[in-house]
């Protein structure tokens, strides 16, 4: 026995022996969407109170069969992360920042009672299915291969008054295009007062699946309203802004040399990003000054309108960086800027995504090599 068990799992291989046929793949390929189609296989790996982590493979990618007492059905014990793989020019595969992810998810499960997956381990599982499914990673600029790895409680039972005593952690990978389509267009945004994502004291500051399920709702109202997201706004005023939908937000005063960025602070409730990170590292190597800070929905306003604060931009993971144009809201909107995607937002864009398919310098070594 290892004093420390959890950081020796390791993965047995079971490659498919039902793969889809490569003339499929690159029909998928050529189009990818979001979201649709997955991968051969899957990582899979199990904890339970008396072994810790064990069980762990790669395997056929495939749907798992679940008493329907299972804890995550009645009382949502789950958590997830989102990153990507890039195939860059030099034919490399690469992965963005991996570790931050794995940092990430080991404060989630402190947040929600779960057990830590070893950075190693979250590592290796990813360096795995990216290695064995490489094929599946789509060609060009853009295109990458979204990589979930996921925690659900899996103990059979509906008793409400602890966590789970078993768990499956679980990574799938799934050809991407850029999330909203190719280039960059402006989105319309929905100041949701009616809505909060989350409060002090809460989950708002992890990623698991229950933040989003609250969320839907103030979704619809956005489309309902003619917008593409919903901006949440902080719970207790109802004024602070927090974040864009699954995306954090930067807001650009100032233009040419003196353009600055400043960003809502992490107060708990919002969700730090890693592409937000990110943004704050790399811009000042740019010449833009980068700080956090907070703003209200008045103030947001007024400084567009008197031309103060030039662009907003929301930045996360599926879809890199995305020009805000226009804000609506009950009580009433405005325009940001021409409308149009700003010089400072398309610079950071062009420059992190520079970095992603190796075509720029990679000065923090955020470029994790896979093959
Ligand atoms: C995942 C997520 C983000 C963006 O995080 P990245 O690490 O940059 O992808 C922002 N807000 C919410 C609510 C999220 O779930």
């Amino acid at each position: 026995m290892s004093a420390h068990p959890d950081t020796e799992i390791d993965f047995e291989i079971r490659p498919s022996q039902a793969r889809v046929p490569a003339a499929e793949r690159e029909r998928i390929l050529a189009a990818p969407g979001f979201g649709q189609n997955f991968t051969d296989h899957m990582i899979t790996m199990r904890w339970s109170a008396g072994r810790g982590w064990h069980d762990g493979k790669l395997e056929p990618y495939g749907p798992f069969a679940l008493d329907p007492a299972t804890a995550v059905f009645h009382y949502a014990q789950e958590l997830f992360e989102g990153l990507k793989a890039y195939r860059q020019q030099s034919g490399s595969v690469v992965m963005f920042r991996p570790q931050a992810n794995a940092a990430r998810f080991i404060t989630g499960t402190r947040r929600m009672a779960m057990p830590e997956v070893p950075e190693e381990t979250f590592l290796r599982a990813l360096e795995l299915l990216v290695a064995q499914d490489k094929d599946w990673i789509p060609e060009g600029e853009g295109n990458s291969l979204y990589l979930r790895p996921f925690m659900i409680a899996t103990q059979r039972g509906l008793g409400v008054n602890h966590p789970s005593d078993s768990y499956l952690f679980c990574v799938i990978a799934s050809p991407a295009a850029s999330y909203f389509g190719a280039g960059a267009t402006t989105v319309k945004v929905w100041l949701s007062e009616d809505y909060t994502r989350a409060a002090p004291g809460g989950t708002g500051a992890v990623k698991c699946g229950g933040n989003y399920a609250a969320a839907f709702v103030a979704q619809q109202q956005a489309v309902e309203n003619g917008c593409d997201q919903v901006v949440w706004l902080d719970a207790a005023e109802h004024q602070w802004v927090e974040e864009m939908g699954g995306m954090n937000l930067y807001f650009v005063h100032g233009s040419g040399a003196g353009a600055r960025i400043m960003t809502p602070a992490l107060t708990g409730t919002l969700l730090p990003g890693i592409t937000r990170d990110s943004l704050l590292k790399l811009a000042p190597t740019l010449g833009i000054q980068a700080a956090e800070g907070r703003i209200s929905v008045p103030d947001w306003r007024q400084a567009c309108a008197a031309g103060e604060i030039t662009e907003v931009f929301a930045c996360g993971t599926a879809a890199v960086v995305t020009p805000v144009g226009a804000v609506d809201g009950p009580s009433g909107g405005w325009t940001i800027g021409s409308g149009e995607p700003g010089p400072v937002t398309m610079r950071l864009r062009e420059e992190l995504i520079g970095i992603q398919y190796g075509h720029r310098p990679d000065p923090f070594g955020w470029v994790h090599k896979v093959a």
